[in-house]
């Protein structure tokens, strides 16, 4: 082995001085035409020697490596093997560089073989499902499970028998000018033997093996002068042929190549229609790339198998290219490929580099969140605290006796709705809600605090009348999902809009005496505004009311937020030490004085300037759904301006801010996608796209939402185990209400979150349940608990 290896570096080293190539440091690709085993570019597994090579200690063991060793003890060459590549794969690749539509790649010389492009998804022996691969078939192999025995003749096997390796490739051994001369040999003997050819007389050179060879087949098939070189070879061969001998010899010349013809094209067929259907195509266009003496040098051999296959695949339009000097022309491309891809890929791995956090990072972000909760409940540091801790005077969970008709509103990033609830309670314990949505025009969000209001009353006034109960007088409660500074259950002050909200007249104002002054404007009815609610308080409540374990509340929709139920004697603003409170943190600010700035990529500072709230919502800007899309916008571009993405021109949509929504996130990665589904979307979107573009962007927003969901994860843990320690437990069960498109349609957000809580807080049990309209619900509930706990304080 070592001698083989050594040898062909020392060929390696006389051809690099030869042409004066020996300081440069070359990407080297290596074409090595035997069957080997790949799980990289640059390596190959010999499995077994083919045609005349026995050469010892090779098989098993990788070739590229043995090569890179004989090359490292030529200190004068510097070369870096960057592809191993098979004869079959250059073949098709020099091909395709002349026809973009050559997908297959066929050899026929001293062997045989093929190779195409197959779907990821087909090929089970390799991870991902996206684009295709070239797979080098190997078909000499063919029939040495016994499958072509009853076409294999007596002469196919003594063949065999006389071979290097009996029993194997016996396709090849029916097909390749390694064997075609031989097999005319081995009948024209034993035709003589029985008296058929040259009067019965055998001579020596017809007896010895490999004395005709695939050259002489071909001479004797020539159509002006075959009949002449049969006769000459034949005359070499010590043999005294009639002229009905050479006209029998040229005979069997032509059903031995024919055969081999007839065969390679009912293979390639077999490829051409699995090709087909893999395109679901009725009719396939395609280039079979071709390299082999065989081939080349025979003179009827091409037109044979080209119109043997036209015949066995009608739906199929198959050109046949010959490749120029295919197999080394095709080595130098894969590897000019893969140096580019290589390079392609050190770039887009920079790029996404900052969105891979170490568990060490989620670790620092739990514990710098930790921190930050603490602050936000100390007297003396709440003032500073980007975790606000607001205290929502929610001091219990619902106990199964509240029942009752209730108003509930919910405005949350998106929608505004109103809804009504009637609970029952007792042994026919039941919720049930009527609702309707109304969308809120963005000249609302971002217009005067009245007009904000006097549209929600003007909502509140439609359902009324749709449900035909304007007269009544219901107790209700408002889910406000907006940072609310309160002083009691039914006061809420906006500390400063979030998400998509600028209204103006509003920061520093009640919202419940806001609704109140709109109502009375109206004049039309009146309503008993009894709670005003956090959207996490609501999904909590309604959690809790079926799992009383239920103690935190999760959002992650237009924006992220958490509460959860904290010892009334950690919270040092609110007087009493007695029970618990629910806390709205609103960690959405958490990163707000920078703490968090060091995992901050470039693409969320641009984000960040271009929102609403520049500085404000650091964490809720990496982690929710209003803001994950224009994350992966701002990639885009990067990786466009780059010349990583759609060719490098970044179209009028790409610069659209909010083109990318983070639906479409969702709808990309999903694992059920193929790839041709996602390029669609693209395209959509305005976003022309190739495949190789379509899986860099399945990579981007893969990358955004992982870091999502782990950075929401890694705060949550913060809260768990906060809960946990408060109890002094060694041991946590607890159940956390969720709530929130983005978690509840994302393919991967909800799995990934879990498992980062999972990791960062091993000592707690976490169960996620999924709130069924949680805001609303909820409202409805914390104003029936209110509402009893505050009959129960007048009686
Ligand atoms: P809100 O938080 O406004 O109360 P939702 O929980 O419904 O309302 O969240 C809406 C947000 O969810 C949208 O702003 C959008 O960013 C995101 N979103 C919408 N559809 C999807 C989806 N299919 N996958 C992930 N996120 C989505
Ligand atoms: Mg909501």
């Amino acid at each position: 082995m070592a001698r083989l290896f050594s040898y062909v570096a020392d060929c390696l080293s006389d051809f690099m001085e030869s042409r004066n190539l020996k300081h440069e440091k070359l990407p080297l690709g290596f074409t090595f035409s035997f069957p080997c085993k790949q799980t990289k570019l640059e390596e190959g597994i010999l499995l077994s020697w083919t045609k005349h090579f026995k050469a010892r200690g090779v098989q098993g063991t990788d070739v590229v490596s043995s090569l890179r060793n004989a090359l490292q003890k030529h200190k004068d060459i510097d070369v870096d093997v960057l592809a191993m590549v098979n004869d079959t794969v250059g073949t098709m690749m020099t091909c395709g560089y002349d026809d973009p539509r050559c997908e297959i790649g066929l050899i026929i010389g001293t062997g045989t073989n093929a190779c195409y492009m197959e779907e990821m998804r087909h090929i089970d022996l390799v991870e991902g499902d996206e684009g295709r691969m070239c797979i080098n078939t190997e078909w000499g192999a063919f029939g040495d499970d016994g499958a072509l025995d009853d076409l294999r003749t007596e002469f196919d096997r003594e063949l065999d028998l006389g071979s290097l390796n009996p029993g194997k490739q016996l396709f090849e051994k029916m097909i390749s000018s390694l064997y075609l001369g031989e097999l005319v040999r081995l009948i024209l003997l034993k035709m003589t033997k029985e008296g058929l050819l040259f009067n019965g007389k055998v001579s020596a050179a017809l007896l010895t093996k490999g004395k005709i060879e695939m050259k002489h087949v071909s001479a004797m098939e020539k159509y002006k002068e075959g009949l002449s070189n049969t006769k000459e070879i034949l005359t070499e061969l010590n043999l005294f042929p009639s002229e009905d001998d050479c006209i029998a010899v040229q005979h069997v010349c032509t059903i031995v190549s024919f055969r081999s013809a007839n065969l390679c094209a009912a293979a390639l067929a077999a490829i051409l229609t699995r090709l087909r259907e893999n395109k679901k195509l009725l009719r396939l266009r395609t280039t079979v790339g071709i390299d082999g003496g065989l081939y080349k040098t025979h003179p009827q051999y091409p037109k044979r198998l080209h119109k043997v296959v036209r015949r066995l695949v009608p739906n199929c339009d198959v050109r046949f290219l010959l490749s120029q000097s295919g197999s080394a022309k095709g080595a130098a491309m894969v590897t000019a490929v893969a140096h580019r891809l290589a390079a392609q890929r050190k770039k887009i791995d920079a790029v996404l580099a900052p969105f891979v956090l170490t568990l060490e990072t989620l670790r620092d972000v739990k514990n710098k969140m930790r921190t930050e909760l603490e602050y936000g409940l100390k007297r003396e540091t709440q003032d500073r605290a980007t975790v606000k801790m607001l205290p929502t005077y929610v001091c219990g969970t619902p106990d199964g006796t509240e029942k009752g008709k209730y108003l509930a509103l919910d405005l949350g990033g998106t929608n505004f709705r109103v809804l009504l609830v009637k609970i029952r309670s007792g042994r026919r314990r039941s919720v049930r809600m009527y609702n309707k949505i109304f969308a809120i025009p963005l000249e609302i969000m971002q217009g005067t605090g009245e007009e904000l209001f006097d549209h929600i009353v003007q909502c509140i006034a439609d359902f009324l009348e749709y449900m035909g109960i304007k007269g009544a007088r219901l107790p209700l409660g408002f889910t406000f999902s907006f940072p609310c500074r309160q002083a009691s259950i039914d006061k809420g002050t906006l500390v400063g809009w979030t998400k998509g909200f600028k209204a103006t007249d509003c920061e520093g104002e009640d919202v419940v005496d806001m609704l109140r002054e709109a109502i009375r404007r109206r004049n039309e009815f009146d309503l008993d505004i009894v709670a005003v609610v956090n959207d996490t308080v609501g999904t909590m409540m309604t959690c809790g009311y079926e799992d009383p374990n239920c103690e935190i509340g999760l959002i992650a929709g237009t924006g992220s937020n958490v509460c959860y139920m904290e010892d009334m004697k950690n919270i040092e603003i609110v007087d009493g030490n007695e029970g618990k409170m629910c806390i709205n943190t609103e960690w959405g600010g958490f990163g707000d004085n920078g703490c968090i700035d060091n995992i901050r990529t470039k693409y969320d500072k641009e984000v960040d300037e271009g929102s609403l709230n520049a500085g404000k919502q650091r964490y809720e800007k990496m982690t929710s759904g209003m803001y994950l899309g224009e994350i992966v916008r701002q990639i885009l571009i990067d990786l466009t301006k780059q010349g990583l993405l759609f060719r490098g021109q970044i179209s009028e949509s790409l610069r659209k801010r909010g083109i990318f929504e983070t639906k479409f996130l969702s709808q990309i990665e999903s694992d059920r996608l193929a790839l041709l589904q996602v390029r669609r979307i693209l395209q959509q979107l305005g976003l022309d796209s190739t495949c190789d573009d379509s899986i860099i962007v399945k990579e981007v927003c893969g990358a955004v939402s992982r870091r999502a969901a782990q950075l929401c994860g890694a705060g949550l843990a913060a809260i768990v185990e906060k809960k946990r320690e408060n109890r002094g437990a060694e041991h946590l069960q607890i159940t956390v209400g969720v709530d929130g498109t983005l978690y509840k349609l994302h393919p991967h957000f909800s799995r990934v979150l879990q498992e980062t809580v999972k990791e960062l807080a091993p000592r707690c049990d976490v169960t996620f349940m999924l709130s069924e309209d949680g805001s609303g619900k909820g409202a409805a509930l914390i104003t029936a608990v209110a509402k009893r706990l505050h009959n129960i304080g007048q009686k």
